[in-house]
């Protein structure tokens, strides 16, 4: 690129800073062109071998411009005229809209004791059953304040903004139970968030996470056209054993829910839970 070119990108406001390994901090990185695209550049870090998207844009942008509303419908389209046999419905998507899971719910009354649990990425604030105390974190304005409205009716509270910030304000060993459904993925300081959670948890308390698997068969099959790629809204690409390190690095255990058909499925479900040291 020459300088002019390089000035008029910046200028333009299009020219993002790149960022280190969210796992490691190592500045070193591989490119990996099948994955990427001209403007978004996933890359595997040469020291773990994390994979992430190395140019997001900065988190003001991703909020109003980049918003997952937005770029879900960009993404649609995108795959269904590269490969329409492989275009599905984003689940992470429909969670967040609110679409209703009574499986889920029954799989929070299984793993949660009684008590205070907070959704991470809540949505519209609907996703945490009684008998349990809701509490949110949501970016999203709008369906912050319905998150907001609804919880406080039942004794809890939305807080809204960067789910790596919102949830330091919360007391240590605060809640019985912590879901993190669709929203790891979206976050640049994952290390970060994931160790608020062993903080806030009780000590026997109990984190859900669900995110997508870049080690399933269906993203070594389908490379580019995988269903858990959406540029740029996904900026970190876990397997079960990245997602491990990082959690352990938190301080906490990870266990996957369906070790046998994991490989299989497009997403990790598992069960995260402070360590005893911490
Ligand atoms: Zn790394």
């Amino acid at each position: 690129m020459t300088a002019a070119a390089a000035h008029a990108d910046v200028s333009a406001g299009v020219a993002p800073a790149t960022r280190a390994c969210p796992a490691c901090g190592g500045q070193e990185s591989r490119a990996l062109p099948r994955y990427s695209t001209p403007r978004w550049q996933i890359v595997e870090c040469a020291n773990c071998r994390f994979v992430f998207l190395r140019n997001p844009p900065v988190y003001e942008r991703m909020v109003e411009e980049f918003a997952w509303e937005k770029t879900r419908v960009v993404e649609r389209q995108r795959r269904k005229e590269a490969r329409p046999t492989l275009m599905q419905i984003d689940r992470g998507t429909r969670w967040r809209l609110g679409a209703f899971k009574p499986q889920r719910r029954d799989l929070y009354r299984s793993l949660f004791k009684p008590g205070r649990v907070l959704d991470v990425g809540c949505g519209k604030g609907r996703h945490v059953p009684p008998p349990f105390v809701p509490y949110g974190i949501e970016i999203s304005k709008a369906l912050y304040e319905k998150a907001a409205a609804h919880m406080a009716k039942r004794g809890g509270q939305a807080i809204h903004g960067p789910a790596s910030e919102a949830i330091a304000t919360f007391p240590d060993r605060y809640f019985s139970g912590v879901v993190l459904s669709s929203v790891v993925e979206h976050e640049l300081r994952p290390l970060q968030l994931l160790s608020h959670v062993a903080r806030v948890l009780e000590k026997d308390g109990k984190a859900y996470i669900r995110l997508p698997n870049f080690g399933s068969f269906n993203r070594v099959l389908g490379g580019g056209h995988w269903c858990g790629f959406r540029h740029p809204d996904h900026v970190n690409y876990f397997t079960t054993n990245s997602l491990r390190s990082m959690a352990a690095d938190a301080g906490l255990a990870m266990k996957l829910l369906h070790p046998i058909r994991t490989p299989f499925d497009d997403n990790i479900n598992a069960i995260l839970t402070p360590m005893a040291k911490h």
